[in-house]
Protein backbone atom coordinates (compact mmCIF):
# COMPACT_ATOMS: atom_id res chain seq x y z
CA UNK A 1 0.00 0.00 0.00
CA UNK A 2 1.58 3.42 -0.93
CA UNK A 3 1.38 5.66 1.71
CA UNK A 4 4.37 7.82 1.01
CA UNK A 5 3.80 9.36 -2.61
CA UNK A 6 7.75 9.25 -4.78
CA UNK A 7 8.87 12.91 -4.67
CA UNK A 8 9.80 14.22 -8.39
CA UNK A 9 10.96 17.08 -10.12
CA UNK A 10 11.68 18.71 -7.06
CA UNK A 11 13.21 21.97 -8.24
CA UNK A 12 16.58 23.04 -6.74
CA UNK A 13 17.69 23.79 -3.40
CA UNK A 14 18.71 27.91 -2.27
CA UNK A 15 22.36 28.07 -3.86
CA UNK A 16 21.81 24.87 -6.18
CA UNK A 17 21.77 25.18 -10.15
CA UNK A 18 18.55 27.02 -11.20
CA UNK A 19 15.58 25.64 -13.09
CA UNK A 20 16.49 24.85 -16.33
CA UNK A 21 14.44 27.37 -18.07
CA UNK A 22 16.48 30.16 -16.35
CA UNK A 23 19.96 28.72 -17.75
CA UNK A 24 18.20 28.86 -21.09
CA UNK A 25 17.32 32.54 -20.88
CA UNK A 26 13.69 32.21 -20.94
CA UNK A 27 13.76 33.88 -17.68
CA UNK A 28 15.39 36.33 -16.00
CA UNK A 29 15.48 37.01 -12.22
CA UNK A 30 16.13 40.70 -12.84
CA UNK A 31 17.08 43.17 -9.61
CA UNK A 32 15.50 46.69 -10.03
CA UNK A 33 14.87 49.29 -6.93
CA UNK A 34 15.73 46.72 -4.06
CA UNK A 35 13.61 44.02 -5.66
CA UNK A 36 14.34 41.02 -7.74
CA UNK A 37 11.67 40.77 -9.98
CA UNK A 38 10.81 37.65 -12.65
CA UNK A 39 10.87 37.81 -16.01
CA UNK A 40 9.43 35.82 -19.15
CA UNK A 41 12.17 36.78 -22.01
CA UNK A 42 9.51 36.00 -24.46
CA UNK A 43 7.24 38.82 -22.96
CA UNK A 44 10.12 41.05 -22.51
CA UNK A 45 11.15 41.23 -26.49
CA UNK A 46 7.47 42.39 -27.46
CA UNK A 47 8.36 45.85 -26.63
CA UNK A 48 4.96 47.39 -26.31
CA UNK A 49 4.02 45.86 -23.19
CA UNK A 50 5.20 45.70 -19.30
CA UNK A 51 5.32 42.34 -17.77
CA UNK A 52 6.45 40.94 -13.92
CA UNK A 53 6.32 38.23 -11.76
CA UNK A 54 7.19 39.15 -8.00
CA UNK A 55 9.78 37.46 -5.38
CA UNK A 56 9.30 38.16 -1.50
CA UNK A 57 13.30 39.97 -0.76
CA UNK A 58 13.11 43.29 -0.51
CA UNK A 59 9.95 45.63 0.73
CA UNK A 60 8.33 47.17 3.72
CA UNK A 61 6.50 44.20 5.14
CA UNK A 62 7.32 42.02 8.55
CA UNK A 63 6.50 38.66 8.06
CA UNK A 64 5.42 37.26 11.45
CA UNK A 65 8.20 34.92 12.88
CA UNK A 66 5.86 32.44 13.85
CA UNK A 67 4.88 31.52 10.75
CA UNK A 68 8.48 30.09 9.03
CA UNK A 69 8.57 26.74 10.97
CA UNK A 70 11.91 28.18 12.23
CA UNK A 71 13.26 28.93 8.67
CA UNK A 72 14.37 31.94 9.81
CA UNK A 73 15.53 33.42 12.98
CA UNK A 74 14.19 37.08 12.95
CA UNK A 75 11.62 38.83 11.38
CA UNK A 76 12.55 39.84 7.69
CA UNK A 77 11.59 42.62 5.77
CA UNK A 78 9.60 41.49 2.78
CA UNK A 79 7.71 42.90 -0.44
CA UNK A 80 3.71 41.65 0.48
CA UNK A 81 1.86 42.59 -2.37
CA UNK A 82 -1.42 41.38 -0.48
CA UNK A 83 -3.71 43.15 2.00
CA UNK A 84 -3.35 40.28 4.37
CA UNK A 85 -4.63 40.52 7.60
CA UNK A 86 -1.53 40.29 9.66
CA UNK A 87 -0.03 43.42 6.95
CA UNK A 88 -0.58 46.93 7.48
CA UNK A 89 -2.51 48.72 4.52
CA UNK A 90 -0.03 51.51 4.42
CA UNK A 91 3.30 48.97 3.80
CA UNK A 92 1.57 46.82 1.31
CA UNK A 93 0.96 50.17 -1.15
CA UNK A 94 4.70 50.74 -0.11
CA UNK A 95 5.60 47.83 -1.54
CA UNK A 96 3.16 48.00 -4.67
CA UNK A 97 4.32 50.87 -5.49
CA UNK A 98 8.26 49.82 -5.33
CA UNK A 99 7.18 46.39 -7.40
CA UNK A 100 5.25 48.80 -10.19
CA UNK A 101 8.04 50.72 -10.25
CA UNK A 102 10.21 48.21 -10.37
CA UNK A 103 8.36 46.94 -13.62
CA UNK A 104 7.99 50.25 -15.33
CA UNK A 105 4.50 50.86 -14.92
CA UNK A 106 4.70 53.87 -12.72
CA UNK A 107 1.88 55.74 -14.85
CA UNK A 108 -0.38 52.70 -14.61
CA UNK A 109 -3.45 51.76 -13.03
CA UNK A 110 -2.65 48.75 -11.06
CA UNK A 111 -6.31 46.59 -11.42
CA UNK A 112 -6.79 43.77 -8.99
CA UNK A 113 -9.77 41.15 -8.73
CA UNK A 114 -11.13 39.71 -5.25
CA UNK A 115 -10.05 36.57 -6.40
CA UNK A 116 -12.27 33.74 -5.30
CA UNK A 117 -10.62 30.39 -7.31
CA UNK A 118 -13.71 30.49 -9.69
CA UNK A 119 -13.85 30.65 -13.48
CA UNK A 120 -15.18 34.56 -13.58
CA UNK A 121 -13.04 36.58 -16.14
CA UNK A 122 -13.45 40.53 -16.03
CA UNK A 123 -12.79 42.59 -19.22
CA UNK A 124 -10.93 45.86 -18.39
CA UNK A 125 -11.20 49.19 -20.47
CA UNK A 126 -11.95 52.72 -19.51
CA UNK A 127 -15.44 52.29 -20.25
CA UNK A 128 -15.74 49.69 -17.66
CA UNK A 129 -13.99 50.54 -14.16
CA UNK A 130 -13.20 48.16 -11.67
CA UNK A 131 -12.19 48.09 -7.82
CA UNK A 132 -10.78 45.44 -6.11
CA UNK A 133 -13.79 44.46 -4.25
CA UNK A 134 -15.13 42.61 -7.90
CA UNK A 135 -14.95 39.36 -7.75
CA UNK A 136 -12.72 37.12 -10.41
CA UNK A 137 -10.26 35.60 -11.23
CA UNK A 138 -8.57 36.62 -14.27
CA UNK A 139 -8.97 39.97 -16.20
CA UNK A 140 -7.72 40.68 -20.16
CA UNK A 141 -7.72 44.30 -21.93
CA UNK A 142 -6.87 45.64 -25.15
CA UNK A 143 -6.33 49.25 -23.61
CA UNK A 144 -3.09 51.22 -22.50
CA UNK A 145 -2.37 52.09 -18.79
CA UNK A 146 -3.84 49.03 -17.25
CA UNK A 147 -1.42 46.94 -15.21
CA UNK A 148 -3.84 43.87 -15.08
CA UNK A 149 -2.24 42.12 -11.50
CA UNK A 150 -3.18 38.41 -10.32
CA UNK A 151 -2.36 37.51 -6.65
CA UNK A 152 -0.57 34.44 -5.70
CA UNK A 153 1.06 31.92 -2.93
CA UNK A 154 1.17 28.57 -4.58
CA UNK A 155 -1.54 28.91 -7.13
CA UNK A 156 -0.51 29.45 -10.79
CA UNK A 157 -0.06 32.63 -12.65
CA UNK A 158 -0.67 33.07 -15.89
CA UNK A 159 0.11 35.82 -18.00
CA UNK A 160 -1.17 35.88 -22.19
CA UNK A 161 -0.45 38.51 -25.18
CA UNK A 162 -1.52 38.39 -27.88
CA UNK A 163 1.48 39.54 -30.21
CA UNK A 164 -1.26 40.51 -33.64
CA UNK A 165 -4.14 42.12 -31.74
CA UNK A 166 -2.04 43.59 -29.09
CA UNK A 167 -4.15 42.64 -25.88
CA UNK A 168 -2.73 41.05 -22.77
CA UNK A 169 -4.56 38.90 -19.75
CA UNK A 170 -3.45 38.02 -16.24
CA UNK A 171 -5.12 34.51 -14.82
CA UNK A 172 -5.53 33.21 -11.35
CA UNK A 173 -4.94 29.54 -11.48
CA UNK A 174 -5.25 27.18 -8.66
CA UNK A 175 -6.34 23.74 -8.48
CA UNK A 176 -10.41 24.91 -8.78
CA UNK A 177 -9.66 26.99 -11.48
CA UNK A 178 -7.26 25.31 -13.31
CA UNK A 179 -10.33 22.32 -13.52
CA UNK A 180 -12.46 24.98 -14.29
CA UNK A 181 -9.91 25.73 -17.34
CA UNK A 182 -10.05 29.52 -16.39
CA UNK A 183 -6.87 29.93 -18.80
CA UNK A 184 -8.39 28.23 -22.35
CA UNK A 185 -11.89 30.10 -20.94
CA UNK A 186 -9.85 33.68 -21.41
CA UNK A 187 -8.41 33.28 -24.50
CA UNK A 188 -11.49 32.43 -25.73
CA UNK A 189 -12.87 35.34 -24.21
CA UNK A 190 -10.22 37.31 -26.16
CA UNK A 191 -11.05 35.64 -29.25
CA UNK A 192 -14.57 36.63 -28.85
CA UNK A 193 -14.45 39.72 -28.29
CA UNK A 194 -10.91 41.05 -30.04
CA UNK A 195 -10.26 38.34 -32.69
CA UNK A 196 -7.34 36.99 -30.86
CA UNK A 197 -5.68 33.95 -32.51
CA UNK A 198 -4.25 31.33 -30.49
CA UNK A 199 -1.33 30.92 -32.51
CA UNK A 200 -0.55 34.80 -32.05
CA UNK A 201 -0.49 33.85 -28.62
CA UNK A 202 2.28 34.12 -26.26
CA UNK A 203 2.21 32.77 -22.77
CA UNK A 204 4.35 32.89 -19.75
CA UNK A 205 3.42 30.43 -16.23
CA UNK A 206 5.27 32.00 -13.75
CA UNK A 207 6.16 30.51 -9.94
CA UNK A 208 3.38 28.18 -8.04
CA UNK A 209 3.58 25.41 -5.78
CA UNK A 210 5.38 22.37 -7.82
CA UNK A 211 4.37 18.68 -8.29
CA UNK A 212 7.43 18.05 -5.82
CA UNK A 213 5.25 19.45 -3.00
CA UNK A 214 1.43 19.37 -4.11
CA UNK A 215 -0.09 16.38 -2.78
CA UNK A 216 -3.75 16.48 -2.85
CA UNK A 217 -6.29 13.71 -1.80
CA UNK A 218 -9.15 12.23 -3.78
CA UNK A 219 -11.35 15.07 -3.82
CA UNK A 220 -9.16 16.71 -6.68
CA UNK A 221 -8.17 13.64 -8.59
CA UNK A 222 -12.17 13.11 -8.92
CA UNK A 223 -13.05 16.78 -10.12
CA UNK A 224 -9.82 16.10 -12.58
CA UNK A 225 -10.50 12.54 -13.76
CA UNK A 226 -14.38 14.00 -14.06
CA UNK A 227 -12.90 17.09 -16.75
CA UNK A 228 -10.30 15.72 -18.72
CA UNK A 229 -8.92 12.55 -20.64
CA UNK A 230 -5.41 12.84 -20.19
CA UNK A 231 -5.85 13.90 -16.55
CA UNK A 232 -3.52 10.86 -15.41
CA UNK A 233 -0.78 12.13 -16.91
CA UNK A 234 -0.93 15.76 -14.38
CA UNK A 235 -0.66 13.07 -11.42
CA UNK A 236 2.25 11.15 -9.58
CA UNK A 237 0.86 8.33 -7.47
CA UNK A 238 -2.31 5.92 -7.46
CA UNK A 239 -4.65 7.77 -9.48
CA UNK A 240 -6.76 5.60 -10.73
CA UNK A 241 -7.05 4.23 -7.26
CA UNK A 242 -8.45 7.18 -6.05
CA UNK A 243 -10.14 8.42 -9.24
CA UNK A 244 -12.18 4.87 -9.30
CA UNK A 245 -12.83 5.31 -5.24
CA UNK A 246 -11.20 2.09 -4.71
CA UNK A 247 -8.89 3.67 -1.49
CA UNK A 248 -11.60 5.18 -0.48
CA UNK A 249 -10.60 6.05 3.49
CA UNK A 250 -14.09 5.06 4.56
CA UNK A 251 -13.37 1.54 4.20
CA UNK A 252 -9.54 1.21 3.35
CA UNK A 253 -8.80 -0.03 6.86
CA UNK A 254 -10.79 -3.49 6.32
CA UNK A 255 -8.31 -3.54 3.65
CA UNK A 256 -5.36 -3.39 5.04
CA UNK A 257 -6.41 -4.91 8.64
CA UNK A 258 -5.78 -1.85 10.49
CA UNK A 259 -7.37 -1.80 14.20
CA UNK A 260 -10.03 -0.20 14.34
CA UNK A 261 -9.47 3.75 15.38
CA UNK A 262 -6.20 3.51 13.48
CA UNK A 263 -6.78 3.69 10.17
CA UNK A 264 -3.66 3.94 7.70
CA UNK A 265 -3.57 7.55 6.49
CA UNK A 266 -5.66 7.62 2.77
CA UNK A 267 -3.50 7.42 -0.27
CA UNK A 268 -2.44 10.76 -1.86
CA UNK A 269 -1.16 11.79 -5.05
CA UNK A 270 0.66 14.76 -6.67
CA UNK A 271 -0.73 17.19 -8.73
CA UNK A 272 1.19 19.01 -11.82
CA UNK A 273 -0.69 22.38 -11.90
CA UNK A 274 1.46 23.94 -14.20
CA UNK A 275 1.45 20.99 -16.59
CA UNK A 276 -2.24 21.25 -16.69
CA UNK A 277 -2.14 24.74 -16.93
CA UNK A 278 0.38 24.07 -20.36
CA UNK A 279 -1.68 20.96 -21.38
CA UNK A 280 -4.88 23.07 -21.37
CA UNK A 281 -3.67 25.79 -23.63
CA UNK A 282 -2.12 23.80 -25.71
CA UNK A 283 -5.47 22.39 -26.46
CA UNK A 284 -7.00 25.75 -27.05
CA UNK A 285 -4.58 25.80 -29.71
CA UNK A 286 -1.67 27.68 -27.96
CA UNK A 287 1.59 26.62 -29.41
CA UNK A 288 3.86 24.47 -27.01
CA UNK A 289 6.87 26.91 -28.19
CA UNK A 290 5.06 30.11 -27.14
CA UNK A 291 4.42 28.69 -23.80
CA UNK A 292 7.24 29.42 -21.21
CA UNK A 293 6.69 28.11 -17.42
CA UNK A 294 9.86 29.15 -14.96
CA UNK A 295 9.75 25.81 -12.94
CA UNK A 296 9.81 27.79 -10.11
CA UNK A 297 8.17 25.87 -6.91
CA UNK A 298 7.14 28.67 -4.63
CA UNK A 299 6.56 25.72 -1.98
CA UNK A 300 11.03 24.99 -2.54
CA UNK A 301 11.80 28.07 -2.90
CA UNK A 302 11.68 29.84 0.50
CA UNK A 303 14.45 31.89 -0.47
CA UNK A 304 12.12 33.87 -2.97
CA UNK A 305 8.59 32.98 -2.88
CA UNK A 306 5.64 33.10 -0.50
CA UNK A 307 4.02 29.70 -0.11
CA UNK A 308 0.38 29.74 1.45
CA UNK A 309 1.05 25.53 2.11
CA UNK A 310 4.39 26.01 4.03
CA UNK A 311 3.37 28.97 6.24
CA UNK A 312 -0.71 29.93 5.97
CA UNK A 313 -0.30 33.30 7.37
CA UNK A 314 2.25 34.92 4.49
CA UNK A 315 2.04 37.19 1.92
CA UNK A 316 1.17 37.19 -1.71
CA UNK A 317 3.18 38.00 -5.33
CA UNK A 318 1.66 39.39 -8.10
CA UNK A 319 1.83 38.27 -11.84
CA UNK A 320 1.41 41.81 -13.35
CA UNK A 321 0.70 42.67 -17.18
CA UNK A 322 -0.17 45.69 -19.34
CA UNK A 323 -0.19 47.21 -22.20
CA UNK A 324 2.28 50.29 -22.05
ZN1 LIG B 1 8.54 21.90 -4.46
Amino acid sequence: MATAVARKKSTPEIGATEPDAITKNAWKLRRAGGLKVLEATALENLGWLVHGFSTHPGGESKLPVASRHGERKKPERVLNLGFTDWDERDRVAENRRKFVRAIGAKKMRVVTLQQIHSDLIRRVDSMRPIDDALPGDAMFTREREFLLAVQTADCIPVLLADTRRRAVAAIHSGWRGTVRRIAAKTLGRMQMEFGTRPEDVVAAIGPGIGQCCYEVGSDVVREFHSQFRNAREWFDGPFDALASGENDPNWLPWLTMAPPGHPPPPPRVQLDLIAANRSILIDAGVSAENIFSSDYCTHCRGDLFFSYRRERATGRMLAAIGIC
